[in-house]
């Protein structure tokens, strides 16, 4: 069944408004968006698609394929359903900021997995907000509409992110790297090859990042940015963080991730335009560690399926996304790709392909 005809059968009418909003992979860069770094993330072809209608009276009701039941609110209160808190708390935004001042219905499709590290949470919130832009007529640009998208999950659902989901499921164009820098705002965008697949992989492991572990994190670089009075993490040296002797040994594992991979990731950005993709997949394998060892956001299993993936001839792999869990990336020549699928994926039965 088609989204509009989903939404009929769940609301009884046509919806004003269908949009379609991919997820993201991030080949390189990862938890630097909300530290001064760039990064390089790339849109998939998988996303999710929303329609929605505008209601006359206050409440927000949420349907979905991926979650059971329908939930009903009013903007102000809280959902019925937890699962239905990011489009509800962003029509809480979009009220408060003065788009609207009614409720909605709103029915989503999707086949991302949530919980995956591939922005399925940024792709809700910027598909509520491009529906809303479309039923009201307003004109905000696309990075406003990410920038407003963050703001959900920071200030809303309390999920203390960069900007980088948001403005790469939002801005982003299929077949394009988008190397973006988190502080200005600026991007560029690089052609994806066509000799070499971005594979991703997920691992079977399911977290939710609202879940806590990403906020530690959070928290740890908010703990040295006070220490050193910058928000900019990615541009400190090592030396720096070397000499800082009252510095917690873990906070400076952290900062230490942030300056190596914000280097990898300039770095790859270089390798990418110059299609050379054994250092590239380098910068990846380098990333992994650092993830693992330095910002200890990796789980076992992620770590098993990596090993695996760069045994079976990957040019390199690493956990994508904010991690304890979900999905893998691994850059494999296209000619190798099925082989090297088939032997992962005999190692590790509960990994299944995503694109
Ligand atoms: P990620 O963004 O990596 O997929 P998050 O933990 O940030 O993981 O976000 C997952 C949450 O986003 C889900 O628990 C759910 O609340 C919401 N979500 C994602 N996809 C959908 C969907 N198709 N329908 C309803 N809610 C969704
Ligand atoms: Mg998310």
């Amino acid at each position: 069944m088609n989204i509009e005809a989903i939404f009929a059968q769940k609301f009884g009418t046509e919806p004003q408004a269908c949009v379609f909003v991919p997820g993201r992979v991030n080949l390189i860069g990862e938890h630097i968006d909300y530290n001064g770094g760039r990064v390089l993330p790339h849109a998939l072809h998988r996303g999710v698609t929303l329609a929605l209608s505008l209601r006359s009276d206050d409440v927000v009701r949420v349907a979905s394929d991926r979650f059971e039941g329908v939930s009903e609110a009013r903007t102000a209160d809280e959902p019925t359903d937890s699962w239905a808190k990011y489009a509800h708390y962003t029509m809480r935004l979009a009220k408060d900021i003065g788009w609207i001042s009614s409720g909605a219905d709103i029915g989503i499709i999707s086949n991302l997995s949530d919980g995956a590290g591939l922005s399925s949470s940024a792709a809700l919130c910027v598909a509520v907000l491009k529906a809303l832009r479309e039923v009201t007529g307003r004109s905000e640009s696309d990075v406003e509409i990410a920038q407003f998208a963050r703001r959900v999950e920071n200030d809303y659902i309390g999920m203390p992110c960069g900007i980088m989901d948001q403005m790469a499921v939002a801005v982003a164009k299929p077949g394009e790297a988008l190397f973006l820098d988190t502080g200005s705002l600026d991007y560029d965008s690089i052609p994806l090859p066509e000799d070499v697949s971005f594979m991703v992989i997920h691992s079977g492991v399911h977290r939710e990042l609202a879940d806590g572990r990403y906020k530690q994190r959070a928290d740890e670089c908010l703990e040295a940015k006070s220490y050193f009075g910058t928000d900019d993490l990615c541009h400190l040296t090592l030396d720096q963080v070397e000499g800082a002797v009252d510095l917690a040994e873990n906070v400076k594992r952290r900062v230490r991730h942030c300056i190596t991979e914000h280097e990898r990731t300039v770095q790859a950005a270089s390798h990418l335009r110059a299609r050379d993709f054994v250092r590239f997949g380098e910068s990846m394998n380098a990333s992994h560690v650092s993830m693992r060892d330095d910002f200890e956001m990796s789980v076992p299993a992620i770590d098993r399926l990596v090993e695996s993936a760069v045994e079976a001839g990957a040019l390199g792999a690493r956990l994508t996304g904010g991690g304890f869990g979900g999905c893998i990336v691994a850059a494999v020549p296209v000619d190798a790709s099925e082989v090297w699928l088939g032997k992962v994926l005999a190692q590790h039965p509960d990994a299944f392909l995503v694109e």
